[in-house]
């Protein structure tokens, strides 16, 4: 089965076709960052305007470099949702399009269920597993006994992770999108700051006190003449994070007899994160696995591994499919 795959939900206009839930035959990314970057974040209208004028180029070259026409295709995919209204439509409109025009079945992938299943392309899922879902919106712990089938165990109660990063980053100027930066300079950096570990009773998340212990640490030492090295801010946040971050993962693979760890979104490109999670997995023999780079971030390599599945349960949408801002897995 070969599905030609849409994602606009955020600021990437990304289409890939994708063979059987793990053959990737391309995966086109035009992203927009340098339009973003002196907003210091995405602007909605923006990131819309981008991808109607992106998007049939995109496809144009997933087809091309799969080296495959619509003929070939068994099916469209598109991210309905979490994610930004206008940019969702985009995507949906294209995909709706494509679908109707070519008499292609048309299937609705929920964005988080891809970001999980980008772990699915280098070796396929074992179940049961533990997904850590960290990226710009969510921060999620999700329990899979199958495909497709999701128990989320903890979410954040505020800011996600990459939320918190890229406000953390502009704090101490760096640019959008902040992690990557945080990331960089938090390993040269000192953990000398002691911000606090948020941790809340069960796998619940909360990163806003953290952000806001950051803010409030640079003023009062500002007010009093004092100034602190970017790098050491940036250690000492990314050391709370990764502390709360694997205290709980781990603390849930335990209590659920799980061996099997993926990780998944933006922030599973951090560096310190990957390296921490790296050694505490080999202590306890967890089996972890986190998706090349190019994979944590927003595609749509992903989104059509996941489609495969909704394809095989028989998942569908017709053309009055929308866009959903927010969306449970
Ligand atoms: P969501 O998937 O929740 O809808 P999103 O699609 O905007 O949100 P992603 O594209 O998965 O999020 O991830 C983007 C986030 O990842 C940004 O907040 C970015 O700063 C963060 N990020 C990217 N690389 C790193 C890194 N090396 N360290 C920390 N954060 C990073
Ligand atoms: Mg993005
Ligand atoms: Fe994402």
């Amino acid at each position: 089965i070969t599905i030609l795959a849409v994602e606009t939900s955020c600021d990437e206009t990304a289409v890939s076709v994708v063979r059987n839930g793990r053959e990737v035959l391309s995966n086109s990314v035009n992203s927009q960052i340098e339009s973003h970057k002196r907003f210091g974040g995405v602007v909605p209208e923006v990131a819309s305007r981008h991808h109607v004028e992106n998007i049939t180029t995109v496809i144009a070259d997933a087809l091309k470099t799969a080296d495959i026409t619509m003929a070939d295709i068994d099916a469209v995919a598109v991210t309905e949702g979490p994610g930004l209204i206008g940019a969702l439509l985009v995507g949906i409109n294209a995909a709706k399009a494509l679908a109707l025009s070519h008499q292609k079945p048309l299937i609705p992938v929920h964005h988080i269920a891809g970001h999980i299943y980008a772990n699915h392309i280098e070796e396929p899922l074992k179940f049961p597993l533990l997904a850590l879902i960290v990226s710009g919106g969510h921060t999620e712990l999700v329990i899979m006994r199958d495909h497709l089938n999701f128990e989320v165990i903890g979410e954040t109660r505020d800011d996600a992770v990459g939320e918190a990063y890229d406000k953390v980053a502009r704090t101490i100027n760096l640019p959008y999108p902040g992690g990557p930066h945080v990331d960089r300079l938090a390993a040269e950096g000192q953990d000398s700051l002691n911000f606090p570990r948020p941790v809340l009773e069960g796998y619940d998340f909360s990163f806003s006190g953290l952000k806001s212990a950051v803010i409030n640490t640079l003023h009062n030492k500002a007010q009093k003449g004092e100034t602190v090295p970017p790098e050491d801010v940036a250690a000492s946040f990314q050391a709370s994070v990764i502390d709360v971050l694997t205290q709980k993962t781990f603390e849930a693979l335990e209590e659920y007899h799980i061996e099997e760890l993926i990780v998944c979104g933006g922030v599973a490109a951090n560096k310190g994160l990957r390296a921490r999670l790296d050694a505490m997995a080999k202590e306890r023999d967890i089996n972890l696995r986190i998706p090349p780079l190019n994979l944590c971030t927003d595609n749509a390599a992903m989104i059509g591994a996941a489609a495969y599945y909704y394809y095989v349960k028989n998942v569908r949408a017709d053309l009055n499919l929308n866009g959903k801002s927010t969306l449970d897995l």
